[in-house]
Order: structure tokens, then C-alpha cells, then sequence
């Protein structure tokens, strides 16, 4: 690899009496990267920030950020990397603002509070108590707590959860201006349209471990199909079944009165399925290509989120 990195991890492990919560996690992640770690809830993509972050102590394995340690350099660590809190550590009385002067007094060099407002776009609550805000207004206001001491390092966990589509866009938008200024991200993420949309690189993370790493075409690329079409049965299976047999269909599922159709060129397989529907009035037919969530169902047999 040309560039070196500023984040490696190596064989991390960390348990909580029985749960192996991290068990032996390795990645580096390089300069101006956005690295994503995509998971289901437990599979441990909290701990494993948390300990990049100096907030807990690993059993085993070793993590740096620009060479240091971060368990023996933890405090030197601290000045070069930005933390997001949830926003359930925001506190409901302090305005915007002071919320920011509070945060801002803990680090000698930074942003000023007036730029980091403008940053995250909250002037015109700048004077609004955190208690007003909307979902997605208190989590610019924990981005922006990230950012307080100009840090090289951002790291955010799962910084768009609960947010409508806009707000998330929105939030996107600022994470992709601060990768343009220079700084390097790790977020994680349940959302497999947020790692597809932000990362670089997406680690799939289960059971306290990285099942397959790259960036999304690579991880697409694992599928040995591009597309999936999904439609009712119209009572149509057995002439659906025909399908199985084209040299551009991968598998055919059924389901009591759905078919899923996994192909290698969804506009050919378009073409044959609506073949068989002929005079019928095809309603309700879906046509999608392959999303990280097909990776994840294909490397472990369960879907993404339940
Ligand atoms: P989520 O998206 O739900 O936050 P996650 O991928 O971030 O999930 P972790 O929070 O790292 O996962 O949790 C990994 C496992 O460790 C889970 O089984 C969780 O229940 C357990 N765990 C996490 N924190 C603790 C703790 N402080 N004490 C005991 N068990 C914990």
C-alpha cells in the first residue's frame, strides 16, 4: 500500500465476562479516508471505537493513531482525535452555543465556537436550547462537538440513527465536506445506503469480527449476481419456474405467493420475466440491484437489521 496509515488496528479483543465482544478485529485505515464499519446491533462496532477512542481498555491486540498507541498514549490521542457523543449526552438546558463554549474549554487550540456553528449549519438556533431541538438538529450539534479541538481524527457512531431521510442527507453532506478538508473519518453504521453512500471502505462486522472488507463495489463484486427481481406469483409459478433454467438467472426463490428472482443482467432477466406474464397486468414488480445487504445475507444467512 503507497500511503501509510494513520489508524491500525491489530487483533483486537475485548470480552464482557461471557460476551467476546471484539474477537481479534485487525484494519488500517489511511489518511482522508472515510471508513465505514457496517454490522448488526452487538456484532461490537461500538467497543471496538470505543477502545480506538481510549474510552475502554482492550484484553488483547493493539491499536495506533498516527503511530501512538492508544492505550500508552491515550492523553496525546486525545488532543488529535474528535469524538461524537450520542445525543442522549447532550444536556437538555444549555443552548446550542454554550454547549459548545463548555466542550470548547476543555482543549487549548480548536475551532471557534462561531465556526463550528457555521460548520454544521445551527446559526439560527445558535441561542436554542438543546431541549428544542429536532433529532436531526442534535446531531449536528454532537458533530460539531467533534470537532471542537480541529482534530485529524473524527470519529462518529452511528451518526444518522432515528433521522429522516432529509436530516440524514443533510448530515451526510457535512461528513463529506469535513473527508474534503483533510480529516479522516471512522463512523459505523447499520445502514448499508449510509456506508454505500459515505464510505471509501466498508468493514461488515458480525460477532465481534470483520467478515469481508473493501470498498462497495468490492464487497458487490463477492455476489455472483448484480440484481434481484421480486414480483407476485399471479398463479404464474410454474411457467416462473422456467426461469431457473436461463443462463442469466443465479436463483429463484418462492415464497407462498412471491418470487426473487437473483440475476446476472437484471435487464435481460426483465425481459424474460415479463415474457412470462404476457396479457397479465404486472403490478408490484420490483427491480433492485445487489445492496451490501445482499453481501451480508449471502456471508451469514440473516438479513442486516431485523
Ligand atoms: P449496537 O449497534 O447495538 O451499538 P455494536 O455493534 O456497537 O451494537 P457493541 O455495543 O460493541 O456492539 O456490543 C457488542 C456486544 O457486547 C453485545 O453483545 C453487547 O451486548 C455487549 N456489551 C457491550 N457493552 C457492554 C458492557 N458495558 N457490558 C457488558 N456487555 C456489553
Amino acid at each position: 500500500m503507497a500511503r501509510e496509515s494513520i489508524i491500525a488496528v491489530s487483533d483486537l479483543k475485548k470480552a464482557y465476562g461471557e460476551v467476546q465482544a471484539v474477537a481479534g478485529v485487525s484494519f488500517a485505515v489511511q489518511p482522508r479516508e472515510i471508513y465505514g464499519i457496517l454490522g448488526p446491533n452487538g456484532a461490537g462496532k461500538t467497543t471496538t471505537l470505543e477502545i480506538l477512542e481510549g474510552l475502554r481498555l482492550p484484553d488483547s491486540g493493539k491499536a495506533s493513531i498516527t503511530g501512538l498507541d492508544v492505550v500508552r498514549n491515550q492523553r496525546a490521542v486525545k488532543e488529535i482525535v474528535g469524538v461524537s457523543l450520542q445525543t442522549t449526552g447532550l444536556h437538555d438546558n444549555l443552548t446550542v452555543e454554550e454547549t459548545l463554549f463548555m466542550f470548547r474549554a476543555f482543549y487549548k487550540n480548536g475551532q471557534s465556537v462561531d465556526e463550528l456553528i457555521a460548520r454544521v449549519n445551527l446559526l439560527e438556533k445558535r441561542k436554542a436550547r438543546v431541549s428544542s431541538l429536532s433529532g436531526g438538529q442534535k446531531q449536528r450539534l454532537a458533530l460539531a462537538l467533534a470537532l471542537v479541538n480541529d482534530p485529524k481524527v473524527i470519529f462518529l457512531d452511528e451518526p444518522t440513527t432515528g433521522l429522516d431521510p432529509q436530516a440524514r442527507l443533510s448530515i451526510w453532506e457535512t461528513i463529506e465536506e469535513l473527508r474534503d478538508a483533510g480529516k479522516t473519518i471512522i463512523l459505523t453504521t447499520h445502514y448499508m445506503e449510509e456506508a454505500e453512500r459515505l464510505c471509501d471502505r466498508i468493514a461488515i462486522m458480525d460477532g465481534g469480527k470483520i467478515i469481508a472488507e473493501g470498498t462497495d463495489k468490492e464487497l458487490l463484486g463477492m455476489l455472483d449476481f448484480s440484481g434481484t427481481i421480486e414480483g407476485p406469483l399471479n398463479g404464474l409459478k410454474e411457467q416462473l419456474q422456467e426461469l431457473k433454467k436461463e443462463e442469466t438467472t443465479v436463483k429463484v426463490i418462492f415464497t407462498e405467493d412471491r418470487f426473487y428472482l437473483h440475476s446476472k443482467d437484471l435487464v435481460e432477466s426483465l425481459r424474460q420475466v415479463l415474457g412470462k406474464f404476457e396479457q397479465e397486468a404486472v403490478k408490484d414488480l420490483v427491480v433492485r440491484r445487489a445492496t451490501l445487504e445482499d453481501v451480508f445475507i449471502a456471508l451469514t444467512g440473516r438479513v442486516l437489521r431485523d
